[in-house]
């Protein structure tokens, strides 16, 4: 190979970051000045922001997106005994916040194309001890609001969406985080919508589970020093929330352009299908946010997932993996009982899938050189076979 151009790295959020320096830094001198470093004005500011742009009336900042779910569920009136519903390919703090609010989590297989939870497997999972429902929506796109929906009224479960990949998704009439009795957002720094750190909200339209979330996140204290709830330290900070409060009216045209990205990814790649090279399936159109853009790298191709990403990382273009072992078989959660095959769909995307480089901002020109390495990959495997 000749010599190597320009790299294409997975995420970058320079640009984008240096184009608010001055706002971020002013936001940041208000708080010092100001100095009201815990739930000062700013992280109030953002949560009724957040929830009124999901279209939701409460938010209540907390320190991550993992506890968005825990504190999330908890306050739902979700734990010990209960069981919720969740998909086994979702990444691992999904599982972590269902734990930690000491329920059950009951896995799932997803659909093969969207990689979303498989609606009707969701369905056949139900047991007297079902609680909830807990759709992720996965790389940016919403699982079907509808859908979910006629279960929960069929079987009267409650909806909780973890929507920390889907900042603003919609789908038919629906924005992310308004489907159900409550959703959990993260914005650690690469989500759509992310932090200068830690930080996630849980959205609700019900004021009573508002409460109660702002008194668990906050050493279970509705006043101070009294202690109604058993809860735990977990706000978002004052300084995550005055650089959020300056990101999150860019938010609708980051994802613009990733949508705009995906479509460019999704024209050229087209010729790549028959090799095996098939992108996830967009069922939400303009709706789809694009977190992560995923391509399935199936047996028709004439290279594994995994010698795809190493000739890409050889020309210089990073991918990801989102996420190379389902939940069900990560060994910290063995115990769950799960073995090796229960959810062949989710088995099977672990091998096949690959994260594209995806972010706003990201051009033309990288979209292009990202699809001839794929090209160049595919015609011509017998660079990696000689490797190897
Ligand atoms: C990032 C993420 C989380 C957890 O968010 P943290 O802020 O890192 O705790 C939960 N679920 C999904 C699907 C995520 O992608």
């Amino acid at each position: 190979m000749s010599k190597t151009p320009t790299p294409v790295p997975f995420v970058d959020l320079h640009a984008l970051h240096q184009s608010l320096q001055d706002e971020i830094e002013q936001a940041v001198r208000d708080v010092l000045d100001r100095g009201d470093f815990i739930l000062g004005r700013a992280v109030k500011t953002f949560e009724g922001d957040f929830a009124r742009a999901c279209g939701v009336s409460c938010g209540i900042g907390v320190s991550c997106g993992t506890d968005a779910i825990a504190l999330g569920l908890r306050a739902c009136g979700i734990g010990t005994g209960d069981e919720v519903i969740v998909p086994a390919n979702t990444f691992i703090a999904t599982l972590i916040g269902v734990l930690h609010a000491g329920a059950t989590p009951v896995l799932v297989d997803c659909d093969p194309d969207t990689a979303l939870m498989d609606l009707e497997a969701a369905e056949r999972a139900i047991t007297p001890r079902t609680q909830a429902l807990l759709p992720v929506h996965l790389y940016g796109q919403m699982v079907s609001p509808s859908g979910l929906q006629a279960i929960a009224t069929r079987h009267d479960l409650l909806i909780f969406e973890d929507a920390a990949q889907a900042h603003l998704a919609h789908r038919d009439g629906y924005t992310a985080g308004s489907v159900g009795m409550a959703a959990a957002f993260s914005f650690y720094p690469s989500k759509n919508l992310g932090a200068g750190g830690n930080g996630g909200i849980t959205v609700t339209p019900n004021a009573h589970i508002a409460e109660r979330l702002q008194a668990l996140r906050n050493y279970g204290a509705p006043q101070k020093y009294v202690h109604a709830y058993r809860g735990t330290n977990s706000r978002l900070d004052t300084l995550q929330a005055a650089i959020l409060n300056v990101k999150l009216p860019r938010l609708p045209e980051w994802n613009r352009q990733r949508n705009e990205a995906a479509r460019r990814y999704d024209r050229q790649l087209e010729p790549l299908r028959e090799s095996g090279i098939v992108p996830m399936r967009n069922d939400s159109d303009r709706g789809h946010v694009y977190h992560l853009y995923v391509v399935r790298v199936t047996d028709e191709s004439p290279l594994t997932r995994d010698e795809l990403a190493a000739e890409l990382e050889q020309q210089g273009i990073q991918t990801g993996i989102h996420y190379p072992i389902p939940c069900h078989l990560q060994p910290a959660y063995r115990d769950l009982g799960y073995e090796e095959g229960r959810f062949p769909h989710a088995e099977t995307l672990s091998r096949q899938i690959l994260s594209l480089p995806m972010f706003p901002g990201l051009s033309e020109a990288q979209i292009d050189r990202v699809v001839r390495a794929i090209e160049t990959a595919v015609r011509h495997p017998v660079s990696s076979a000689a490797r190897s």
